[in-house]
């Protein structure tokens, strides 16, 4: 069985894309940071859809972490493949720029830029040796337009973007594919306490977007059949693009 890597698959995103991926056949790692019970129940859910997977728990922001867990992963099964890696993990910290704190910048770009390099490095070498991969970056609508009170979020989503069409280009040649898919407002707990019905007024779908709608298309770029598109990001936002 081919596996798949989800990076904060314990909750929201994360866990629908889990489920998406298991039921495409993947044995799924399932990546989180602290929560392990919401984790384990994400585990629960992908079995309960006739899928299977396990629990790989380190940091996204942190290399020494992902060097040891994900490389020790990666030893003790040296005839696995992993196939997918959703770059999922990210947080926000959100503040006008003028009061912004170094700390709100810098844990920001570090679990949503320097995560997705660190774990994308760690995984290259085994995707370029198997000729075949399919790298899928959660970003977001903030990244792609920009958004007040987020410059810190906006900036570490823009960098993933830049990254995406680069890294498109340099491993497109050896089957593996690199895309980007941008939410703009989903129902989770990053959204929780945000006025969903006032918002809603500005998106022409009018309503958020639940996670399987956001899974939807990360299985869509996972599938074999998107060969041919890389270096894109697929906008799931109800219509909302300004
Ligand atoms: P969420 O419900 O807050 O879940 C965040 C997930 O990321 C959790 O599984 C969490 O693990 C994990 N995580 C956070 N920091 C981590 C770290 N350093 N290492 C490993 N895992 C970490 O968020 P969400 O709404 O599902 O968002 C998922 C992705 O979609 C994020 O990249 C977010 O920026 C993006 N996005 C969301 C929206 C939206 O409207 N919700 C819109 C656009 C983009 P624990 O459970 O262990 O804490």
């Amino acid at each position: 069985m081919n596996c798949a890597l989800v990076t904060g698959g314990s909750r929201g995103i994360g866990r629908a894309i889990c489920v998406k991926l298991a039921s495409m056949g993947y044995y799924v790692l399932v990546n989180y940071k602290g929560n392990e019970t919401e984790a384990a129940n994400t585990i629960a859910l992908l079995k309960a859809a006739g899928g299977d997977g396990e629990l790989l728990q380190f940091d996204v922001g942190k290399k020494e972490d992902i060097a040891q867990k994900l490389g020790a992963w990666l030893e003790a099964h040296p005839t696995k493949k992993i196939e997918v890696l959703v770059n999922n993990a990210g947080i926000k910290d959100d503040g006008l720029m003028v009061f912004m704190k170094d700390e709100q910048w810098e844990d920001v770009l570090h679990t949503s830029l320097d995560g997705f390099f660190y774990v994308t490095r760690q995984l290259l070498n085994h995707m370029l040796l198997n000729r075949y991969g399919r790298i899928i970056n959660v970003v977001s609508l903030s990244g792609l337009k920009g958004m007040a009170g987020q410059t810190n979020y906006s900036a570490a989503k823009a960098g993933v973007i830049g990254a995406t069409k680069a890294l498109a280009q340099e491993i497109g040649r050896r089957g593996i594919t690199v895309n980007a898919v941008a939410p703009g407002f989903i129902r989770t707990d990053m959204t929780e306490g945000l006025d969903e019905k006032e918002l809603s007024n500005l998106i022409p779908v009018r309503r958020f977007g639940q996670p399987e709608e956001v899974a939807h298309a990360v299985g869509f770029l996972a599938s074999r059949e998107a060969a041919y598109i890389t270096g894109e990001t697929i906008s799931v936002n109800g219509g909302l693009y300004s």
